[in-house]
């Protein structure tokens, strides 16, 4: 049998893998049920299938998930699993567990070419795409380590995920597949730094995942020196983005703003982005900024940071502070880099 991963194919091409092994129809439905809905990763478990089907289902899939290089959890409740892939890059995923809620954060990329300034992963460069099974990986690894599935995925991780469409989209196709984990679209989020082509190509797809754009800052001077995608990408084209899928989809977006000490939180910043927000359906997630090994930025202060929040609430933009976890692990927004020194 040709040795494939059970992530790379739906429960249909499930049913002729295993026909092609000699196994009964009705097997593959029993292996997805035990993975997807019962969350089972060894065969030895599968307790409803004979010893003779799980020897030829070991042989054919002789990994069900990679190996977990490091698992840490924060003091919050927060944990964070390194994933060691086939070619020996590491990639990160993040559970974040709330009342009653379990988000987690995936990423779709080893490092990042966006190059953010004030982001770990944009430090690191860039490596190569995520395949949609190594994205829907990071899911089971999550599932598997929490013992909880996801009330919600965010797409927040390591990488630019409109970079990477092809296999986001897929992911999310299987995340909420009604024979797989059954996810609402409306249970997810991507998160992007502004690519255009991304966000017209979401407004066509079906569902309601929910759209953010990492803004951060709006004068184009400013956000070419702290989101350099912005130079491909400038401001009135990523508004128009922006206004066209709000138009289409009357959905609103959500402008994410990490604010920075001294450089995007000051009052004239605060009335750019409101000059932005201007004709958009938005809402405004101000991110507290993350601290990591060598970066030179700092958080705003807490003075600053609500008086930004002021003078956006004053002119009835909605405004949320995103609660900052798992810094503890260096797994907060930001600080995920796929290093050995995690
Ligand atoms: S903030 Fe997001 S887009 Fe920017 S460098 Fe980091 S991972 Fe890439």
């Amino acid at each position: 049998m040709t040795v494939i991963s059970l992530f790379s194919c739906g429960l249909t091409e499930l049913k002729k893998v295993l026909a092609d092994a000699g196994m009964p129809s009705f097997r593959a439905g029993q292996v997805h049920d035990w993975i997807f809905k019962k969350f089972v990763f060894s065969f030895d478990e599968m307790t409803n299938i004979s010893v003779a089907d799980r020897a030829k289902l070991k042989e054919a899939f002789p990994k069900i998930l990679p190996p977990v290089h490091k698992f840490l959890k924060d003091s919050d409740g927060t944990c964070k699993v390194v994933l060691k892939l086939s070619d020996n890059n590491l990639i990160e995923a993040v559970a974040i567990p709330d009342e009653d809620s379990m988000t987690f954060c995936l990423s779709t990329q080893v490092g990042c070419p966006v190059g953010c300034v004030f982001c770990r992963t944009g430090e690191s460069g860039f490596t190569r795409n995520l395949t949609a099974e190594e994205i829907m990986l990071q899911v089971m690894v999550l599932v598997k380590r929490t013992d909880t599935k996801p009330t919600n995925i965010v797409f927040m991780g390591m990488g630019e995920p409109f970079y990477n469409r092809r296999a986001l989209f897929d992911a999310i196709d299987m995340l909420t597949d009604p024979q797989g984990l059954a996810l609402a679209t409306r249970r997810i989020t991507i998160s992007t730094a502004g690519v255009i082509e991304g966000i017209l190509e979401l407004k066509d797809r079906p569902g309601e995942v929910n759209l953010a754009v990492s803004l951060h800052v709006a004068d184009d001077g400013g956000r070419n020196a702290l989101v350099p995608i912005n130079k491909r990408y400038p401001l009135t084209r990523l508004k128009d983005a922006i206004l066209t899928y709000c138009t289409q989809t009357s959905r609103r977006v959500t402008l994410e703003v990490v604010l920075l000490h001294n450089i995007n939180d000051q009052h004239n910043d605060a009335l750019n982005l409101l000059n932005f927000c201007e004709g958009l359906i938005v809402h405004v997630n101000i991110v507290r900024f993350n601290h990591f090994p060598g970066t030179k930025y700092q958080p705003s202060s807490a003075t600053d940071e609500k008086e930004f929040r002021r003078v956006l609430k004053k002119a009835g933009i909605a405004v949320t502070v995103r609660k900052s976890r798992g810094q503890g692990i260096l797994a907060a927004c930001g600080q995920l880099a796929g290093k050995e020194n995690v």
